[in-house]
């Protein structure tokens, strides 16, 4: 028999109405004759109540507890499905992260998956269940609970897709696919029938919709991926590695992120070894950084300013601050306002003028750029928050995004 594995996201869980329809929808694959593994998220907003909850009772909530704490939202959604999938009288069984065998490292709130063995999944397979799994959550060697990092039930279930050798991994969510631009953004975005591995990875790393590590993992291991509706039968996007050559030639998309918070270290020496010295404890206490951009020195003197997640901001600063003040910098500033927007495409990587027109096209809409940074498939441009919707739908515009392709 051939198996697939599916995820479905927070919002398609959102309340029992929804766990039933998705428990339906697992029922109708099976009836089709599929072996299922499906990956849950938790329910609705269930991980912003329970992080909003543990910061309520502390203001830095242990990281061992507060994983402990988080992974209980995976578990509540995946034994409701599995309850719901019973009373329709299919055989189901609801496994924890730790239970379906998924090993991690020690970093709370991102650990990465070292490996998953797969036997207790595979003998409930054999004994002809479905198997519903908690995304976002595995097991340290000491057997602490660990989470995968926010959106990590997309990971989760791509690491499954590998790890059982699965057709495809199928992500359900409620949009129809991936789009030119988030449609709630530009409503005329269009919906990209497929796109591959590299164009998507970008993406998501600029914003859109997936957890980035699930894309790599995909690439890596080939593992066909379809996003696609949990409320309608459209077909979706497929992210795959053979996306026909014509589709290259142009920007495939823009996207936005507003998690982005900005520090700014104020007249630093210019000499070897500071920017080591600064981003060394920031590497140490696992948060990364993404936009950096250093200034030509006057004096000796440089600005150095970097952007990280704005939830790691009050944790980045306390890591630089020490430093800053070691290395005799002048000040330290930091700012929460700012959101990143991007246009991705391989066609771009040898093509003249992409950059242009970006900036023209944002310059033309009034919008002030902070700060530039680029892949070979990738523009970023750091704005204000307030000014990113306008952002992504001037260049929406400026590329042609929703004519056909
Ligand atoms: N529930 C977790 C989150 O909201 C993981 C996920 O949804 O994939 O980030
Ligand atoms: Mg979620």
């Amino acid at each position: 028999m051939t198996l697939i594995v599916q995820k479905y996201g927070g919002s398609s869980l959102a309340d029992a109405e929804k766990v039933r329809h998705v428990a339906r929808r697992i029922g109708a694959t099976r009836d089709k004759g599929y072996q299922v593994v499906a990956v849950c998220s938790a329910m609705g907003d269930t991980t912003d109540d329970l992080i909003r909850l543990a910061y309520t009772i502390s203001p830095r909530p242990d990281p061992r507890e507060l994983d402990l704490l988080l992974s209980t939202g995976e578990i509540v959604s995946c034994t409701l499905v599995a309850m719901a999938l019973k009373e329709m009288g299919y055989p189901a069984v609801s496994l924890t992260g730790f239970q379906a065998g998924i090993r991690t490292e020690r970093t709370y709130g991102k650990a990465r998956i070292a490996h998953i063995d797969p036997q207790r999944i595979l003998k409930e397979l054999e004994e002809g269940k479905i198997v519903i799994v908690a995304g976002f959550q595995g097991f340290t060697e000491d057997m602490d609970i660990t989470t995968l990092g926010r959106g990590g039930s997309d990971t989760t279930a791509v690491a499954l897709a590998v790890a059982l050798e699965a057709e495809r991994c199928e992500i359900y969510t409620d949009v129809e696919g991936i789009y030119t631009a988030d449609p709630r953004i530009v409503p005329e975005a269009r919906k990209l029938k497929e796109i591959d591995y590299e164009e998507m990875l970008e993406l998501a790393v600029a914003g859109a919709k997936m957890q980035p590590r699930s894309i790599e993992l995909a690439a890596l291991y080939r593992v066909p991926v379809v996003v696609a509706s949990t409320f309608s039968d459209a077909p979706g996007t497929l992210i795959h590695g053979e996306v026909s050559m014509e589709l290259r030639e142009r920007v495939r998309g823009v996207a936005s992120d507003t998690n982005v918070a900005k520090i700014t270290v104020l007249g630093v020496p210019d000499r070897p070894g500071i920017a080591a010295a600064l981003f060394e404890p920031l590497a140490q206490v696992g948060i990364s950084v993404d936009v950096i951009v250093q200034n030509a020195s006057v004096e000796g003197l440089t600005d150095l300013s970097f952007t990280v997640a704005r939830s790691d901001l009050p944790r980045a600063l306390e890591a630089v601050r020490p430093v800053a003040q070691q290395i005799g910098a002048r000040g330290l500033h930091s700012d929460e306002r700012l959101a990143k927007v991007s246009v991705v495409g391989t066609g771009m990587q040898y093509a003249p003028g992409y950059a242009a027109r970006m900036f023209r096209a944002l310059a033309d809409a009034g919008i002030n750029i902070e700060m530039i940074t680029t892949s070979e498939i990738r523009i970023t441009c750091i704005v204000r928050e307030e000014r990113v919707k306008e952002a992504v739908r001037a260049l929406h515009k400026a590329f042609r995004l929703e004519e056909g392709g």
